[in-house]
């Protein structure tokens, strides 16, 4: 309580004023500490909130997981209508990798691809990859501006922030935030917190896709972006044993292109790897999307086909043979040549699959390759599915 310079205190009516002037000011400053405790639970909660989603996302070992989280987590806790990622694949990289992981992108519609930086919408300066680190762009929702960045924009959509996502100052795509509530994007905002989500989201984004680019580069051939020998390996040992279990067939193919050597020598090692590239490309027109084509070495192919008997395996492989020999491989508009292959087909039928599948793979394989000899033996460009007795 307040005292006057003489010491003693205020008259009764100064007094009553000043203790409702003192009983307001407490009641306001009461109804302040409300407010900003409630804000600071609010923004504890948030962090909270935020803090878990970051160490779930840290956490995501492939790309489909780590999308997944994003789109699913992030609208909740932070209260956003729609959230989607714009992601610079200029070309096509990411999207071909992915897709050979056997990614499925129809189950994530808000995942954008774009060709090039520009397409993001960011001013960036000298329009490199390098120039200063563009800004996050907030401001009300404008639907001939941000129709590519929110492909499915829900109903009410208002205010939206496009945050660049960098790496290393380079920007590799853009977190797209958006609200039904107009005032909560606005070019006054600050940017701080969202940007250090974006950041976390971008290192998030970069491993994920740096470690799936080694996970496709262990599994495929350089050449002709089939599966590699070790795909094979493991697919056909996880094969056997979904077969036994299901009870169905799985049939092996393998493919042997004749006389390569020849080739070799007519068109230059370049030449025969241009070759090479072409009978793959054929061979993969001829399959299914559950069948797996790998190069196994040199110039020989093998077809994994589930669900296929002896006899459809052996129709595809038919396919394939005439295929490949129906037309002649051009290495230039001069430069034609005609190719075959022979082809070995051996079937793991339905209740003979029994024992280690190691053992049940390699004997696969071997019968396989005694059939392809047999095809050799027999003239070449051909195909064999039983030994002749
Ligand atoms: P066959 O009809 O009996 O199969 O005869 P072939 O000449 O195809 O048989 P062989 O297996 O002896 O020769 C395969 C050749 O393939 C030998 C090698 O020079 C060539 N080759 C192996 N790998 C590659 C490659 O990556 N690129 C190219 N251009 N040639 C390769
Ligand atoms: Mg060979
Ligand atoms: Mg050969």
């Amino acid at each position: 309580m307040t005292q006057t310079a003489t010491g003693k205190l205020p008259p009764q009516n100064d007094h009553a004023a000043t203790a409702h002037d003192l009983a307001a000011e407490n009641r306001a400053l009461r109804a302040r500490m409300a407010y900003l405790l409630e804000q600071a639970e609010r923004n504890h909660s948030i962090m909270t909130r935020h803090q878990a989603f970051d160490l779930e996302i840290v956490g995501a070992s492939n790309f489909p997981e780590l999308i997944g989280t994003i789109f699913r987590v992030l609208p909740v806790i932070s209260e956003l209508d729609s959230v989607t990622l714009t992601l610079v694949d200029e070309d096509a990289d990411i999207r071909t990798v992915m897709l050979k992981l056997d990614v499925v992108f129809e189950d994530f519609p808000d995942l954008i691809f774009v060709e090039g930086l520009d397409e993001l919408g960011f001013d960036l300066g000298r329009r490199s990859a390098y120039s200063p680190t563009p800004k996050p762009l907030l401001g009300m929702y404008d639907k001939l501006r941000h129709a590519p960045s929110f492909p499915h924009a829900p109903a009410g959509l208002q205010s939206v922030a496009l945050v660049p996502l960098l790496r290393n100052k380079r920007i590799i795509g853009s977190l797209n935030l958006g609200s039904c509530d107009p005032t909560r994007f606005t070019p006054s905002l600050g940017t701080d917190f969202i940007e250090h989500m974006a950041s976390i989201i971008a290192i998030c984004l970069e491993n994920v896709i740096s470690n799936e680019m080694l996970k496709y580069i262990g599994l495929t051939d350089s050449l002709t972006g089939v599966y590699n020998r070790r795909y094979i390996d493991r697919r056909l040992l996880e094969e056997i044993a979904r077969a036994r279990r299901q009870q169905y067939p799985i049939s092996f193919m393998y493919i042997d292109i004749d006389h390569f050597k020849r080739v070799n020598d007519t068109v230059g090692h370049g030449g025969g790897d241009e070759v090479l590239r072409e009978v793959a490309a054929r061979i993969k027109n001829e399959l299914r999307a559950s069948d797996a084509l790998a190069r196994f070495g040199g110039e020989e192919f093998v077809v994994l086909l589930i669900d296929a008997n002896l006899e459809s395996a052996a129709f595809v492989a038919e396919r394939i043979r005439a295929s490949v020999a129906g037309s002649m491989i051009a290495l230039s508009p001069e430069l034609q040549l005609s190719v075959t292959v022979s082809i070995g087909v051996a079937c793991l039928e339905v209740g003979t699959a029994d024992g280690e599948p190691e053992a049940i793979g390699r004997n696969l394989i071997e019968r396989a390759d005694g059939l392809l000899y047999d095809a050799k033996e027999g003239g070449r460009n051909r195909v064999v599915s039983y030994r002749a007795a």
